[in-house]
């Protein structure tokens, strides 16, 4: 068994001069042994669980003799789905590499993905730099019980990335550890721009199938899956008590530069989490650059359901940023630059469809589209969808869809004159005025 680390592009670590520090908050009466954000495991964690962890069947999952269908079936029951922005359910990308595996007769690979390119989280940069060991026992567990024989942590925030391969200096098998330094970007957290990437090639998307399960490191199954699902999964299978389900890791931002992560129980509301932070802004935007302006009734639905799709206002990511001054119409001329400037320059649609969908953005905001832009836009928002390698496209329509749909009236005022915000603000801010500072001093309130 080995660990070793990748020298690859390296970034600042020191604080930028005069940066505030990054607030961490768990939510309160969440105990120090459910919490992701906690004082986290032993690591490397025993062979066994310890006599005081109750884990529902340990036998079954005791990791040196690990049950894939045992892992599964937990994820499973857990609801656990994919914290990177997907939401895919977890089990079902579990099984889907071993019947792969097992077709293909080929050792799967299993990757943590550190790349956090939405700029508006950090998240997992929080989690990685707290409790490395955590993320590590889940990927740990599922190169178990895949039986892969490489795993990889692939991260470019090179703190971030230190306390990994810190951590994975210890890294107990199976097979070896290698710690990436993955190139920092919108779409190289992608999960075909992961694979290209650790094959040698560029971290862009590739078109789909195959995907990853089916053929991903080396032509190998390979299950990638992002830091905070792999560290769900380790406090699954470790700390699993009665009556604990699972939390959620968010992002909340505002629009005047506040930004703290907060970890909260998944039975909670968005309502909760902002009144429980004293966010009081009219407008939010859920799920980041890939998000949707919330609806009324999504402040009262509880976080596992926005986490599990079944709700149209999706968590994605765990960014939440609320919007004070900002006028949604330029919020989202604003990320549409900004994915604009981020595409990775492959697809027709997205590299042709994004600038048209920012210029006419850029016109309402300014007072200047006409309702035949409008139409234009809605058209394009629905007809770009899917037609991309990689979800920016995606992303790019749902903001436009979003926008149209839930904020008709702020929209239908802009073709009457742009809105004071957007009148006082001809030079619109990037939208990296929304991103979390980073590198951070990260500060802990308990
Ligand atoms: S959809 Fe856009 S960002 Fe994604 S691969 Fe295609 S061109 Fe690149």
């Amino acid at each position: 068994m080995r660990a070793e680390t990748v020298v690859g592009p390296t970034g600042p670590t020191s604080m930028p001069a005069g940066s505030r520090p990054l607030r961490v908050r768990v939510w309160p009466g969440l105990s120090e042994r459910a919490a992701l954000l906690g004082p986290g495991l032993p690591w490397p964690a025993p062979p066994a669980p310890g006599p005081d962890l109750e884990v529902p069947d340990p036998e079954r999952l005791d990791p040196e003799r690990l049950d894939l269908e045992a892992l599964a079936e937990l994820a499973e029951a857990a609801e656990l789905r994919g914290r990177g922005g997907a939401g895919f359910p977890f089990a079902v990308k579990l099984r889907a590499v071993a019947e792969q595996a097992g077709r293909t007769g080929l050792a799967p690979v299993v990757v943590l993905n550190g790349e956090e390119g939405e700029p508006a989280s950090a998240k997992d940069r929080v989690l990685m730099t707290l409790n490395p060991g955590l993320a590590l026992e889940g990927l740990r567990l599922v190169a178990a019980a895949l039986g892969a024989e490489t795993s990889y942590a692939y991260v470019s925030d090179p703190a971030a990335r230190e306390r990994i391969a810190a951590a994975g200096a210890v890294w107990p098998g199976p097979g070896a550890l290698r710690v990436v330094a993955a190139p920092s970007g919108y779409v190289s957290g992608e999960e075909t721009a992961v694979v290209r990437w650790l094959d040698g090639g560029p971290a862009k998307p590739t078109h789909k199938p195959p995907r990853p399960y089916e053929s991903g490191v080396a032509g190998r199954p390979t299950l990638v899956g992002n830091v905070e699902t792999f560290a769900q999964l380790a406090r699954l299978v470790r700390r699993r008590t009665e009556g604990d389900g699972l939390t959620v890791l968010l992002t909340v931002g505002t629009d005047r530069g506040e930004h703290v992560v907060v970890e909260v129980p998944d039975d909670r509301t968005l309502g909760d989490v902002l009144a429980w932070l004293r966010v009081d802004a009219d407008e939010v935007l859920l799920g980041g650059f890939f998000g949707r302006f919330v609806s009324t009734g999504t402040r009262g639905r509880p976080l596992r359901e926005l986490a599990s799709r079944a709700h149209p206002d999706v968590l994605g990511c765990g960014i939440v940023l609320a919007l004070h001054d900002t006028c949604p119409v330029s919020a989202v001329a604003q990320v549409l630059r900004y994915l604009d400037r981020e595409n990775a320059e492959q697809c027709g649609p997205c590299f042709k469809g994004i600038p048209a969908m920012a210029g006419v953005a850029d016109a309402l905001a300014a007072g200047t589209a006409g309702a035949e832009d409008v139409q234009r836009l809605a058209g394009w928002g629905t007809s770009l969808r899917g037609r991309g390698d990689c979800g920016t496209l995606d992303a790019a329509c749902g903001v436009v869809t979003s926008l149209l749909e839930q904020r008709a009236d702020v929209v239908a005022r802009h073709l009457e004159a742009p809105c004071g915000w957007c009148a006082d603000h001809p030079e619109r801010p990037e939208a990296t005025a929304f991103a979390v500072p980073w590198p951070a001093e990260i500060k802990e309130e308990r």
